[in-house]
């Protein structure tokens, strides 16, 4: 098979230009890696946010979960707490409040009296074992 020359200008065989696909690929995987080193980072700035306000258990959680906590957690913190944050007291454990984070995942948080504290982001199977260690 001789070599042709693509509409694009690259002399190759086949039915396309595979100089061409090359670089497509390329540029494909180095956009991946750009918006994967930018969740990363935006992961671990929420990790700290949720780190720095005393927050525990987002190892391991999705990105936008624990970034979706760590916004949770600070209109906690403002005071933001019920009706807008769509928190919960525990019917049984009334200093006990939980903030749906998704369709999967729980802030729990205490009632510390004069303060309402953000204290554990857990997944919702996890979150209903947990509670009775508060
Ligand atoms: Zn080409």
């Amino acid at each position: 098979m001789s070599r042709k020359r693509f509409p694009c200008g690259h002399l190759g065989k086949g039915k396309y230009c595979h100089a061409c696909r090359a670089a497509e690929i390329a540029a494909e995987k180095a956009a991946e890696s750009k918006a994967t080193d930018k969740k990363k980072k935006a992961l671990s700035e929420a990790a700290s946010r949720l780190r720095a306000m005393g927050v525990t258990g987002y190892e391991g959680k999705p990105a936008g979960v624990v970034s979706r906590a760590a916004d949770l957690a600070a209109g906690v913190l403002d005071g933001r707490m019920f009706g807008e944050l769509r928190a919960r007291r525990l019917v049984d454990k009334r200093h006990v409040v939980a903030i749906p984070v998704g369709r999967n995942h729980r802030l729990l948080c205490i009632d510390a009296g004069d303060a309402i504290l953000p204290k554990e982001l857990l997944t919702h199977e996890a979150y209903n074992g947990r509670i009775y260690q508060y």
